[in-house]
């Protein structure tokens, strides 16, 4: 590990997903990988030329619902006094520029922007003041919901689990502090236009407070995703669309939008 900022993307070669570290533009292949001890080996490429994965392989995305007051209230619910806890499938998880696709069965899918925190070691019942420890990186999320969907069930698992609802990326930004983090820009914007602006430090219960609270119930792995949360100004995406969601020194996460 280097507390170092180091920007690791995971990378679609002719031999599999391989990690890599960018540098001045550039992608070197890891020798070792980013959870443990690594180094820079040699150039696979530009990282504009290269097709970039979701910056994870995760055994379990973890979501909270209602974590920004004004997104609360725009939905008609209260702010929970416990995180809201659910989940999001592996099976949702697409990288950057991949395509979101509309399921037919839902007539209203809207975007969600937050920042999205990495596990980088096996975090059981962590106290708030250690949590940050265990973090590997943090990257862009765009938690895309069947809002429909989710009205009819009290379970969402419907509304969020679709295939291709889960864009993350462009690349985990790792070396961040938990301070670093606490009053970053967060971004959403269609086609251009802004949808979301908000900042990290508008959330209700921060990535530390989360960690601690999902840590104890359920152990979190390496690669496992928590995403934060997001705040008010969601709305729906069309078939053509091009989604951006932008956390402030983190990167932009940018994906078109295709009826399915
Ligand atoms: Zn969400």
């Amino acid at each position: 590990m280097t507390s170092e900022i180091v920007r690791m993307v995971r990378v679609a070669t002719d031999s599999g997903p391989r990690w890599g570290a960018v540098e001045d533009g550039r992608v070197y292949r890891l020798a070792g990988d980013p959870f443990g001890a690594w180094e820079p080996a040699e150039s696979i490429g530009s990282l504009g030329a290269l097709s970039l994965l979701a910056p994870t392989v995760p055994t379990k995305i973890v979501c909270v619902g209602l974590n920004y007051a004004a997104h609360a209230d725009e939905s008609s619910a209260e702010v929970p006094s416990e995180p809201l806890l659910f989940f999001k499938p592996p099976s949702a998880l697409i990288g950057p520029d991949a395509t979101i696709n509309l399921p037919s069965q839902s007539e209203r899918v809207d975007y969600e922007a937050e920042m999205a925190v990495v596990i980088g070691r096996p975090c059981r019942n962590v106290r708030p003041e250690e949590a940050w420890e265990y973090v590997l990186g943090v990257t862009c999320g765009n938690d895309v919901t069947a809002r429909d969907l989710q009205r009819l069930d009290d379970q969402w698992t419907r509304a969020k689990g679709f295939d291709t609802f889960c864009p993350l990326g462009p690349w985990l930004v790792m070396g961040l502090s938990e301070d670093d983090v606490a009053d970053r820009g967060i971004t959403c914007r269609v086609n251009g236009e802004v949808r979301q602006a908000a900042r990290t430090s508008d959330m209700v219960f921060s990535p530390s407070e989360l960690i601690a609270y999902t840590s104890s119930i359920m152990t979190l792995e390496p690669g496992d995703v928590l995403m934060t949360g997001t705040p008010e100004g969601v709305g729906p995406l069309a078939s053509g669309d091009m989604v951006e969601v932008q956390v402030e020194d983190v990167g932009t996460l940018r994906n078109p939008v295709r009826s399915a």
